[in-house]
C-alpha cells in the first residue's frame, strides 16, 4: 500500500507541529547515546493523547506500517534505532504529570514525562520516587517502564516493575487497555501490566502509568571506602546490611582501574588513594540526619577496626556527598576514553562476581583492539556493568568481546541483561540466558499480540 496515503491520513489525525516528514527529519537525531546519527524514518509523529496514539497505530495496521517507539532515547541496546521505511511514534509531547495523591502515595503521569521531573514533583510533596540512574534527566518514565529500568536504589526499592501500580497501553492493533489503578494488591487474575513492563515496546505502547511513591527519607548519609579483596566486599555488604537496620540503600562497587580512570585527568575529586583493589560507595537513608550519620560512621570505623576495609571517607556535607557520587554516576567519562565503546550489564551471583570479572578481564586483555576495560556496578544486586573501549568498530571484534563477556553466563546461571534489555544489539546472545523453550514462548506471545509484527520489530525476538 502507498505510504503517501498513510501520510495524508496521519495529517488528518495530527496537527502540523505533531508530524515531521522527510527533510524535517534530517534535522533530528536518533541520538544513540554519544552519537548524533541522523534519524531515518518515513515520518516522526508526536501524539499528545492515548487516543491519538491508538488512531496512529490503527492506521499503521491498515498500511502494514512498522512503528518504532521513541522515549528519551537513552537506551544502550539499539532499541530506538530506525530504518528509513519505519515510522516513529515519539512520546515527547505526552509529558503531563496528572496527579500526585499524597495519601495513596501515588503519581499518575503520561508516559513521556522525564523521570527527573517526576522525582522533583514527588519531592515537593515530601515523597520519593526511588528511580535513580545516570540518564534520569533525559529518560522518560514510559521508556523506564518498557525497559524495566533499575539503577542505584534497586537494592532497597526494587526495579521499575516494583513501582508500577497501574498502566495504560495501546496494543499493536490500536486497542487501548487502561488499568490506571492505585492499589498495591490485585490478584484478580493475570497481572497483565507485567507483560508490558520490560518488554521494550514489543507488546504495546505505554501511554500512562501510576507509580507507587515512598515517604521521602529525611537523611542521606554516604561513605566511600577502599577494600582489599572481593571477599571483603561481600563481608562488608553483609555487615552493613545487618547493622544499619534496613537503612542501607546503596552499595556500589568500582574496580581500581575504573576509579583511576574516573579521577585521573578529570575534574572529579579523588577522595582516597588509588592503590586499593576495590572501592565501594555506600548510602544509607533514614529519618534522623545526625543519628543516621553517626550510625554509619560508627560502623565504618568498626569495619576499619575489623580490617574489612582499608580506608574510608565520610561525606560530611551535601557538596561532598555529590562529589563522591559523581565518581560513580558520571560514567560518560569512561566511555570517552576510547573511540568506540561497548556496554554490558550482566547479572551473576554475588558470591562469584570477583572471580568471574577477573577472568573476563584477563581474557579481554588478550584482545589487541581492546583499549580500556572498566567494570563497576550494583554489586548488592549481583549486577555488574562493563564499559569496554576499542579502537576499531569491526563487527568481528565486537562479537569477540561479546562472547568473552557472555561466556560465563550459562554456567553460572546469570543474565546478559540485568537492566538495559535486549533491544537489537543483544538479541543474538539471548540463548546465553534463556532456554530455547523460553524464547519460543516469548515468540508466541509476540505473535499473539502483534501478528503483523509492526510494533518495535526486531527487538528481543523477531
Ligand atoms: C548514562 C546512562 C546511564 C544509564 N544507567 C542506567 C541504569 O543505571 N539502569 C538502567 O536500567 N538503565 C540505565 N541506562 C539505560 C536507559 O537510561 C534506560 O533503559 C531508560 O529506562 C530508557 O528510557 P528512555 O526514555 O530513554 O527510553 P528509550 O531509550 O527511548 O527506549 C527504550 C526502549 O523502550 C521503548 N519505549 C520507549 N518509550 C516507550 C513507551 N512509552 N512505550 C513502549 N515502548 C517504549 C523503545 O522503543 C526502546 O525499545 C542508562 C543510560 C545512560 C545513557
Amino acid at each position: 500500500m502507498n505510504n503517501d496515503n498513510l501520510i495524508e491520513k496521519l495529517k488528518s489525525i495530527l496537527k502540523e507541529n505533531q508530524l515531521l516528514l522527510k527533510d524535517d527529519i534530517l534535522t533530528r537525531f536518533s541520538h544513540i547515546w554519544k552519537t548524533d546519527e541522523p534519524l531515518q524514518a518515513i515520518a516522526v509523529t508526536f501524539p499528545k493523547s492515548t487516543k491519538e496514539i491508538s488512531e496512529i497505530v490503527k492506521l499503521c495496521n491498515v498500511y502494514n506500517q512498522q512503528i518504532i517507539v521513541h522515549g528519551g532515547l537513552t537506551n544502550l541496546v539499539g532499541g530506538t534505532e530506525t530504518q528509513k521505511n519505519q515510522l516513529v511514534i515519539s512520546l515527547e509531547k505526552m509529558n503531563t504529570i496528572e496527579e500526585i495523591d499524597s495519601k495513596s502515595k501515588t503519581i499518575t503521569t503520561q508516559a513521556g514525562a522525564i523521570i527527573e521531573s517526576l522525582i522533583d514533583a514527588a519531592a515537593e510533596k515530601d515523597l520519593l520516587l526511588p528511580l535513580n540512574f545516570g540518564a534520569k534527566g533525559s529518560a522518560q518514565i514510559g521508556g523506564a517502564v518498557s525497559a524495566n529500568a533499575g539503577g542505584l536504589r534497586v537494592f532497597r526499592y526494587g526495579m521499575t516493575r516494583q513501582m508500577v501500580l497501574g498502566i495504560e497501553v495501546v496494543l499493536p492493533d490500536g486497542t487501548i487497555i487502561s488499568s490506571l489503578k492505585k492499589i498495591i494488591k490485585d490478584n484478580s487474575g493475570y497481572d497483565l501490566k507485567q507483560l508490558f513492563i520490560g518488554s521494550e515496546g514489543t507488546l504495546g505502547i505505554v501511554t500512562r502509568v501510576v507509580l507507587r511513591l515512598q515517604e521521602a527519607p529525611k537523611s542521606r548519609s554516604s561513605a566511600f571506602v577502599a577494600v582489599k579483596s572481593y571477599d571483603k566486599v561481600v563481608k562488608l555488604l553483609k555487615y552493613l546490611e545487618s547493622e544499619l537496620s534496613g537503612g542501607l540503600s546503596g552499595f556500589e562497587l568500582i574496580w581500581n582501574r575504573t576509579y583511576r580512570a574516573m579521577t585521573e585527568s578529570t575534574e572529579l575529586i579523588k577522595p582516597l588513594g588509588d592503590n586499593y583493589e576495590y572501592y565501594v560507595f555506600i548510602e544509607s537513608l533514614g529519618s534522623q540526619p545526625k543519628e543516621d550519620y553517626e550510625l554509619l560512621e560508627h560502623h565504618i570505623e568498626k569495619s576499619l577496626e575489623k580490617e574489612i576495609i582499608e580506608d574510608a571517607v565520610m561525606a560530611k556535607t551535601e557538596k561532598e556527598l555529590q562529589q563522591i557520587w559523581q565518581i560513580r554516576e558520571d560514567v560518560a567519562i569512561l566511555a570517552s576514553k576510547a573511540k568506540y565503546d561497548q556496554h554490558f550489564d550482566i547479572s551473576i551471583p554475588i558470591s562469584q562476581i570477583g572471580e568471574i570479572i577477573n577472568s573476563i578481564i584477563t581474557e579481554l586483555e588478550l584482545i589487541n583492539q581492546v583499549k580500556t576495560i572498566f567494570p563497576f556496578g550494583h554489586v548488592a544486586d549481583g549486577n555488574i556493568h562493563f564499559i569496554i573501549g576499542r579502537e576499531t568498530n569491526s563487527p568481528e571484534i565486537i562479537d569477540l568481546i561479546n562472547s568473552v563477556v557472555y561466556s560465563p553466563l550459562k554456567k553460572y546461571k546469570g543474565s546478559l541483561s540485568a537492566e538495559h534489555g535486549i533491544g537489537l544489539h543483544k538479541k543474538k546472545f539471548l540463548l546465553t540466558s534463556r532456554s530455547k523453550e523460553e524464547i519460543e514462548l516469548m515468540e508466541k506471545l509476540k505473535t499473539m499480540f502483534d501478528p503483523k509484527n509492526i510494533l518495535n520489530p526486531g527487538r528481543i525476538v523477531f
